[in-house]
């Protein structure tokens, strides 16, 4: 695919493995939780892994995913104060900022377009402090639908002004980018680099990216191939 700057006046970035290290939130959900959940109820930390890993998945793909007052009720803990113990894991990934400098230059319209939930979305953008960089932050609990539903994406039509083949998303889930491509956003990235430490695999379906330096043009030019680009290595 080839993507032309001059061709998208709007970007939607997921926040949670696209812009911010999903490394915390499976942490979080994987091993935090259960940890508290197994020591207030007295079992093993294995058997309340085991346990709260199906909870979860019973809920995926609806907006109870990422609601933490539903999760609260559900497992009887503070979700969003155990968040809070482990928010020093919450961390920007590499070239986002840059990205985000570079869409302000091109005067881009810059969305946060999130499932997560107005709790969460809170604790991160004070740690990350990345919020001024949007336009807008969308949460899908407020429009009642999560992302990956397809009818997702005209309802956000109803919230900020877009222009579907004029328009790029970022996301870490393969899910969403098919239920925008449903709707018809033109230009779909995926970022396989969602986590720290999970080795990143391209999408078969969808142009791939580790960071956002990869659609930063070089000398000048406006066009980025993402069909040329190799992947690089990590910075440092
Ligand atoms: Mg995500």
């Amino acid at each position: 695919m080839i993507l032309n700057w001059k061709d998208i006046d709007t970007v939607l970035l997921d926040m949670d493995g696209t812009l911010l290290d999903r490394h915390f939130d499976d942490h979080f959900w994987l091993e935090h939780v259960p940890k508290r959940y197994a020591e207030k109820h007295k079992i093993p930390f294995k058997d309340a892994q085991v346990m709260l890993v199906n909870h979860f998945r019973s809920q995926e793909n609806t907006l109870n995913w990422t609601d933490l007052d539903y999760w609260s009720a559900q497992l009887g803990l503070d979700i969003p104060l155990l968040k809070e113990e482990v928010d020093h894991l919450i961390a920007v990934h590499p070239f986002v900022i840059e990205f985000l400098l570079y869409l302000k230059q091109h005067r881009k319209a810059v969305y946060l377009v999130t499932n997560a939930h107005s709790k969460t979305l809170a604790l991160k953008m004070r740690k990350t402090r990345i919020g001024s960089y949007f336009d807008a932050i969308v949460s899908a609990h407020d429009l009642g639908l999560p992302k990956e539903d397809a009818a997702f994406w005209p309802k956000l039509a109803s919230r900020i002004r877009y222009t579907p083949e004029r328009t790029m998303l970022g996301e870490d889930s393969e899910t969403n980018l098919s239920s925008a491509a449903e709707y018809g956003i033109r230009y779909l990235i995926y970022v396989s680099r969602f986590s720290s430490t999970i080795p990143p695999i391209a999408s078969r379906n969808f142009s791939s990216i580790h960071y956002f330096s990869q659609l930063i043009p070089q000398d000048g030019s406006t066009e980025i191939n993402l069909a040329g680009i190799p992947l690089p290595h990590d910075p440092i």
